[in-house]
């Protein structure tokens, strides 16, 4: 099974690819999490990317492309794949369906997370995540059971994207809108799009999705 997730940042593609990843034994695949692993390693992919993720831009689309096509021939992907953050421009669209054309895959559906902007902004700007395992909290919505340690490592060292600031969230936003958005009807005219409430609880997002992949939405 091959899907995508597509939303504005902060609208929970991330929470849900996960959960979908464990119960599907399908890939996550985080084109935005790959990049921070690129700047992080300081490689010269992540020399590129960083001053335009610190500005909320899009990173050109030959790079990511490049990089989504190494990824999705990895052996973890043999069962399918969820894509989170990807595509997000025309070209890349384009440049997806030639990949899995290629392959002689498929893609099987599109989800859309819809929430409206001026929650998004919230949602974001109080995100952190466990330096050791990578589980994510929230300042308003979900902290840790005792503050300042993880519940599902112990861990006690926290991370927040750079990229989570609030000025930097109104560009994320306006890429989101100007360049990602189009691919909504590019989908829906081969009739892959599906939306969900992106502001109900994760719960209910969850059970939304799982509707929609077993044909019952
Ligand atoms: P995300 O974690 O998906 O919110 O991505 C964080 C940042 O990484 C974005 O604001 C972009 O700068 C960059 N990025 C991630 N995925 C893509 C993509 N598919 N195309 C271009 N830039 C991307």
């Amino acid at each position: 099974m091959n899907l995508i997730l597509l939303g504005p940042p902060g609208a929970g593609k991330g929470t849900q690819a996960k959960r979908l990843e464990e119960q599907h034994g399908i890939a996550q695949i985080s084109t935005g999490d790959m990049l921070r692993a690129e700047v992080k390693s300081g490689s010269e992919i992540g020399l590129k990317a960083k001053a335009i993720m610190e500005r909320g831009a899009l990173v050109p689309d030959e790079v990511i492309t490049a990089m989504l096509a190494a990824r999705v021939s990895r052996p973890d992907c043999a069962k399918g794949f969820i894509l989170d953050g990807f595509p997000r421009t025309a070209p890349q669209a384009e440049a997806l369906d030639r990949m899995l054309t290629d392959k002689g895959l498929r893609l099987d559906h599109v989800i859309e997370l819809k929430v409206d902007d001026a929650v998004l902004v919230e949602r974001i700007a109080g995100r952190f995540t466990c330096a050791n395992c990578g589980t994510g909290y929230h300042d308003s919505f979900k902290r840790p059971a005792k503050d300042g340690v993880c519940d599902s490592c112990g861990g006690t060292e926290f991370t927040r994207r750079a990229d989570d600031k609030a000025e930097t969230v109104a560009a994320r936003l306006e890429a989101y809108h100007r360049q990602t958005a189009p691919l909504l009807p590019y989908y829906a005219a081969q009739g892959k799009l599906s939306a969900v409430d992106g502001m109900a609880s994760m719960d209910e997002v969850g059970r939304q999705i799982g509707a929609i992949l077993s044909g019952k939405a």
